[in-house]
């Protein structure tokens, strides 16, 4: 295997998550540190609750700055998160990072159709006209394999089912070309089926499109699946990392264990 002689696109430093007010504050992250290389699929896992989805809140700047405090550094392509502006993070989260999470519902319009707040986003984000906006949302629905893609772009989220929602998520994420996707669960809300079908176009996407994909999930299956390297998290404190296929075969941590020996 040749070695990787870049630059991680995200590091990911000694981080430290507190909530709380004023001076009580309670910290839930206990100094985590792992790098995404550029075109890299990293998997964070761990059971509910120790920390995966505060730490993508933490690296997308989504927490409240007054009820959460982070020590520690993300640095994204050398730019350090907790220093960037609102506004500056915003057009972070528009551009080189994308996201998708459990429930697409609550992150898509449900006022307005699915095709139409791709094509929005396409113009405000890549300066498209209608006309190529609707083009592009065609291609892009192809590309994450909605068929009847005129017909899909005129639903609304509400009509559609959850795994073609995810894949309305999946296509407005890619609208950006992002160089980064941050997925937090993407699949738990789906029969297994879908499931399947959602994560090898994530696969393939990841593949094709030389994204860095940072996947979290609390199900080990999903990490044989989709990483090249795994971060394991429990309660806030980092587990152990390594390639995904050193995990599987000699996980060193006890509770590694424990979580693949919950795999069929
Ligand atoms: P996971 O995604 O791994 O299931 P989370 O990152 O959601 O876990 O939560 C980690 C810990 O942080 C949990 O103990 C949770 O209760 C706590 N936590 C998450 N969000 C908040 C918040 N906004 N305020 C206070 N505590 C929170
Ligand atoms: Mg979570």
């Amino acid at each position: 295997m040749i070695e990787k002689t870049q630059s991680p696109i995200l590091r990911v430093d000694d981080l430290r998550v507190a909530f709380g007010a004023r001076k009580k504050w309670t910290e839930v992250i206990h100094g985590v540190s792992f790098d995404v290389n550029p075109g890299e699929t990293v998997a964070l896992v761990g059971e509910s609750g120790s920390g995966k989805s505060v730490t993508a809140m933490s690296i997308l700047g989504l927490l409240p700055p007054g009820q959460a405090r982070i020590e520690g550094n993300i640095i994204f392509e050398g730019r350090e998160i907790p220093q960037l502006s609102p506004d500056e993070m915003r057009r972070l989260r528009g551009g080189d990072i994308a996201m998708i999470f459990q429930e697409p519902m609550t992150s898509l319009n449900p006022v307005m159709t699915c095709g139409n707040q791709i094509a929005e986003s396409l113009a405000i984000h890549r300066g498209l006209d209608t006309r190529a906006a609707r083009a592009e949302t065609l291609r892009l629905f192809d590309r994450v394999r909605i068929s009847d893609a005129e017909r899909r772009f005129s639903d609304y989220p509400h009509n559609l089912s959850g795994g073609m929602r995810q894949r309305i998520m999946i296509a407005m994420s890619l609208a950006c070309k992002p160089k980064m996707l941050i997925a937090d669960e993407p699949t738990t809300a789906l029969d297994v089926t879908i499931q399947a079908q959602i994560l090898s176009l994530v696969k393939e996407l990841q593949e094709d499109e030389g994204m860095a994909v940072l996947f979290i999930t609390h199900d080990m299956g999903v990490v044989a699946e989709v990483s090249d390297r795994t971060v394991v998290m429990r309660n806030g404190d980092l587990v152990e990392t390594g390639t995904t296929a050193d995990i599987f075969r000699a996980p060193k941590a006890g509770y590694t264990r424990s979580l693949l020996s919950a795999v069929p």
